[in-house]
């Protein structure tokens, strides 16, 4: 059975590549109908938060993918931990190292003189004699001492590590507290988990947990060790490039089945393919075939992914998405008018809803420019004749007004711009915006009147 993890250590936000890497475990889980499981790594009592805990567990439901059984806390498992160290000294495959702060940097000053590399040089690991008084000692792990540690990456192919890259490391500290390598490896193997699938950040950590699977007899999991995601220049990504945190884009109005199709190809390609359902994503994803190089980052291709998403998407449920952005109209009868009006020029929520709004809302004032430019000439005079048509017709579909437009640019000989911009200054308050004849249909003839009125007064009074 396929199983598969997420293992953030709650520090703060979910990041935007944790969130990638979880996608690619979530998605060959879903393919194989294997296990998605959670594990919060909350050793580092100092550092860790349940407000981060709760942080990644909203970023989680927001984007729709849920984990199976309960989630695993590592703080609640120290009982197990020591279990396993004692298990490890008992076997002679551990030992107390009694050397104390001061030699150990004695230590390493010596090395680096020599230009060696930092490494404990396994001064305990056959200890015998009788241990230094007054240093409580550190569990070291015996690791192999010739030879090479090998892995498959599924990702970056055969990994090899001279054994000399990997010292007796400390597997529990004084006073017992165990090590993340350690507790990783455990849990990795005691939670089933058939394929490990993390940022390529954690791959000098690998040699080590596989020297614990070992020593402790677990079978290894597939490790998959995915690039980092850099931004459009290459270098690592940062904040100034963009939102890291996941919950951020839900404030920017983008939707999450636009972030996890714009994640999935941060890595993986399936031919040119750029639109991905979550059911397709589902199907072709493989993690064999994540690419061994870093993605780029590029915001564009986000929106314009998060476009297409908002554009296609059911009326019911984007009327339900915008309450949070400040527009309810879900029981509005101009619901589908009003959507079919603005979505296509909305590319995020935010842009949606402040686009709706620019039409729900009568313009308290014009914008100076556009205003002097539209009401000039015979503007006034354009408009009157034009509230007059309207009042007489019983227009309510955009095809309606549109007629109306058509019929005062014959009455009046003139060209469209003529009535168009004037028209668009008095609804609005602006040059931007939907088509004329879509926000006549929502505002109703009444309302476009009285727009249009006032608009007429305020021309008379100012220009
Ligand atoms: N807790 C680690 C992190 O947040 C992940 C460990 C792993 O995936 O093995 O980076």
């Amino acid at each position: 059975m396929t199983t598969t993890r997420f293992a953030p250590s709650p520090t703060g936000y979910l990041h935007i590549g944790g969130l990638r890497t979880s996608l690619f475990s979530w998605l060959w889980a879903k393919k194989n109908q294997g296990q998605f499981l959670l594990r919060i790594e909350d050793t580092d009592l100092a550092r860790n938060s349940e407000e981060a805990v709760t942080a990644i567990l909203n970023a989680f439901d927001w984007v729709g993918m849920a984990y199976d059984g309960e989630a695993v806390f590592q703080s609640k498992r120290f009982d197990l931990y020591a279990k396993y160290v004692e298990q490890l000294l008992d076997e002679g495959k551990a030992y107390k190292c009694y050397m104390s702060k001061e030699e150990l940097s004695a230590l390493r000053e010596e090395q680096m003189a020599k230009g060696e590399r930092t490494r404990y040089d396994g001064r305990y690991r056959d200890f015998t004699g009788t241990p230094p008084e007054n240093v409580e000692p550190v569990i070291r792990i015996k690791a192999p001492i010739e030879g090479n540690i090998i892995f498959n990456d599924g990702v970056k192919g055969e990994v090899c590590i001279a054994t000399t890259e990997v010292d007796d490391f400390v597997i529990a500290r004084a006073g017992g507290v165990p090590t993340y390598n350690f507790v990783v490896a455990i849990d990795d193997a005691l939670m089933g988990l058939s394929d490990v699938i993390r940022g390529d950040d954690h791959l000098y950590n690998t040699p080590k947990q596989i020297v614990v699977y070992q020593a402790l007899g677990f079978k290894l999991p597939n490790f998959y060790h995915v690039a980092m995601i850099n931004n459009e220049q290459g270098k690592k990504l940062s904040k100034r490039d963009g939102a890291t945190d996941v919950m951020e884009y839900k404030t920017l109005g983008y939707l999450p089945e636009a972030l996890l199709n714009f994640l999935v190809r941060l890595g993986w390609s399936h031919g040119d393919q750029e639109i991905f359902s979550i059911d397709e994503m589902i199907e072709l994803f493989n993690p064999n075939k994540i690419n061994k190089s870093s993605s780029n980052y590029n915001l564009d291709k986000l929106l314009w992914l998060n476009a297409h998403y908002i554009k296609n998407k059911p009326h019911d449920e984007l009327a339900e998405l915008l309450v949070e952005y400040g527009v309810d109209i879900r029981k509005d009868d101009r619901r589908d008018l009003i959507l079919n009006a603005t979505k296509e020029r909305g590319k995020t929520l935010v842009e949606l809803a402040d686009q709706i709004n620019l039409i729900l809302n009568a313009p308290t004032e014009y914008n100076e420019k556009n205003a002097k430019k539209a009401f000039k000439g015979e503007a006034a005079e354009i408009l009157a004749e034009f509230t007059k048509l309207l009042k007489e017709s019983e227009a309510r579909t955009p095809a309606e007004y549109h007629a109306i437009i058509e019929q005062i640019v014959e009455l009046k000989e003139i060209g469209f711009g003529k009535i168009g911009q004037p028209l668009r200054v008095s609804l609005l308050g602006a040059m931007t915006g939907s088509g004329l004849d879509e926000i006549m249909a929502i505002l109703g003839i009444d309302e476009t009147v009285s727009r249009i009125e006032k608009a007429i007064e305020y021309q008379n009074k100012t220009i």
